[in-house]
């Protein structure tokens, strides 16, 4: 360290991911004199460099390598596709990189200061920032903690071996193994299995539950697991990876089959996807009153306060839905608990999707969590198979489901599966927030031939009169 220099702000912001730099941005619009901290070279945080939208490219471009291949059915005859890795993952960081510069730009635009730098509360008014161009200390009135996540590597896998990858080294997409395993069938193990699976991987998949994708209503896993099965080699379901070694270029992986008996398998490549975890390790909390839950979570109230009354915390470090859009939302609330002293807007649905071939998508209350709670409900399916749209794009094997309050008639929760269901669950999200009926959502006069009237006819299930759909 060179040298030390001090710096004063009305409002720090440590960390610049989705849920950092939106709580800047509005901070700073709201006339604030606001610093974000960020140890990575440019601000976007996990979604924009190693998340959300890199994942999203790749599956785009692997979904087009799907489509082409899959195109005979239209009639349509392509050679057989090739790929040229340099310029995949040139397209992926030229995708990020216009992303990344447009965030840098609204900082500037915005007169946030920006500093580069790993961020440590020496006490709960000063912020060390230490880079390789020195020391310096930040004291503010106020703060926003926004640290984000990072991936879960259990001890048993963590080899120093640079073939055993988390997400975030799947995504730099550094070759085609012949053969990967995925550890962990959540969305993430999905997503990247199928970018792998595509690009000529072998893929097998170990999942400890007995089913992909905890937590989504199983009705809606049903055509993404029969996908996902044809494009993976093998999927293990309540088995255990109990240990990896390496034995040369290869990694030895010891596994614990369903059926209890112990199977040694061979890969080029494994991907750990067993969960996330928060990164509030070394940021100089114990030097405050700001308590953490037995997972390392932020304990905040329910303005996002923390133990500390001049400091918020928001995103994937406080728990919860660990998703961008639920880090963006809190930086709003965040922002407006301490600048405005604002009491919490309502509780708000956080939407979900799996961006898996075919996609889910679901938001509020889902039909499993009703059926748990004993909650009395309706559900309204409406089958793509009956969609105009839906056959003429191949997504004959989704569906539309709204679930209900029988009495009120009142939108209770929403899951749709088929390609499309991440922009469809748009209209559901809002119904849902503006406290929708089926009848508002069959009265509403939708574009033909679009999957959004999937959600119209749905509703028109509830009544027992979908036009094109009598069930039985
Ligand atoms: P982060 O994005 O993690 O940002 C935290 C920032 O804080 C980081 O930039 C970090 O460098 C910085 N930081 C941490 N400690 C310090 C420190 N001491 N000093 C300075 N800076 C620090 N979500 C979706 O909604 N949709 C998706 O499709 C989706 N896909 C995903 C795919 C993958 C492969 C992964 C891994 C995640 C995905 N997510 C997705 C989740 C999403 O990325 C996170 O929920 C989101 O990034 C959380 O935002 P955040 O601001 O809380 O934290």
């Amino acid at each position: 360290m060179t040298e030390s220099t001090t710096l004063t702000t009305e409002l720090l912001v440590l960390g610049g991911g989705p849920g950092g730099y939106a709580a800047a941005f509005y901070a700073a619009d709201l006339g604030k004199q606001v610093v974000i901290v960020e140890l990575e070279e440019q601000l976007g945080g996990v979604c924009l460099h190693r998340g959300c939208i890199p994942s999203k490219a790749l599956l785009h471009a692997t979904h087009l390598l799907h489509q082409a291949e899959h195109a005979n059915e239209f009639g349509i005859q392509f050679q057989k596709p090739t790929i040229d890795l340099d310029k995949l993952r040139s397209w992926k960081q030229n995708t990020i990189q216009t992303l990344a510069k447009g965030i840098d730009s609204l900082a500037s635009a915005r007169k946030v200061t920006v500093v580069k730098g790993r961020g440590y509360l020496e006490d709960s008014r000063t912020l060390r920032v230490e880079s390789t161009e020195g020391q310096r200390f930040i004291q503010f009135q106020q703060a926003i903690l926004a640290v984000g996540s990072q991936a879960t590597l259990p001890s048993a896998f963590d080899l120093g071996n640079p073939r055993v990858m988390t997400s975030r080294a799947a995504l730099l997409l550094e070759d085609i193994p012949d053969r990967l395993l995925v550890i962990g069938g959540g969305y993430i193990g999905m997503e990247l299995g199928s970018v792998y699976a595509r690009l000529g991987s072998q893929v097998s998949l170990v999942e400890n539950q007995d089913r992909l994708l905890l937590g989504v209503d199983p009705d809606l896993t049903t055509p993404v697991v029969r996908l996902a099965k044809e494009a993976f080699n093998e999927i293990n379901l309540g088995a255990k990876v109990e240990k990896l070694a390496t034995r040369g270029s290869e990694i030895e992986a010891q596994i614990q089959l369903a059926s209890n008996q112990s199977v040694t398998q061979s890969f080029d490549r494994v991907l750990v996807s067993v969960g996330r975890s928060p990164r509030t390790q070394n940021i100089g909390l114990e030097n405050t009153k700001i308590g953490l839950d037995p997972k390392g979570f932020i304990q905040v109230d329910e303005r996002l306060v923390t133990a500390e009354s001049h400091i918020a915390a928001i995103g994937d470090c406080i728990g919860g839905a660990m998703l961008a859009h639920k880090a963006h939302y809190e930086a709003r609330d965040a922002v407006e608990a301490l600048v405005q002293s604002e009491e919490p807007t309502l509780t708000p649905h956080i939407p979900a999707v799996v961006f898996t071939d075919p996609e889910i998508a679901w938001c509020g209350l889902t039909e499993t969590a009703a059926k748990e709670a004993g909650r009395k409900h309706q559900v309204a399916k409406f089958p793509w198979a009956a969609s105009g749209r839906a056959i003429s794009v191949g997504q004959q094997h989704g569906f539309t489901k709204l679930i209900f309050d029988p009495d009120t008639q009142q939108l209770l929760g929403a899951g749709i599966v088929g390609n499309g269901a991440g922009e469809l669950i748009g209209e559901a999200i809002l119904a849902l927030e503006m406290g929708a009926t089926a009848y508002d959502l069959a009265k509403t006069v939708h574009p033909h031939p679009t999957l959004t009237e999937t959600l119209m006819e749905a509703a028109d299930v509830f009544y027992g009169h979908a036009t094109h759909f009598r069930s039985s």
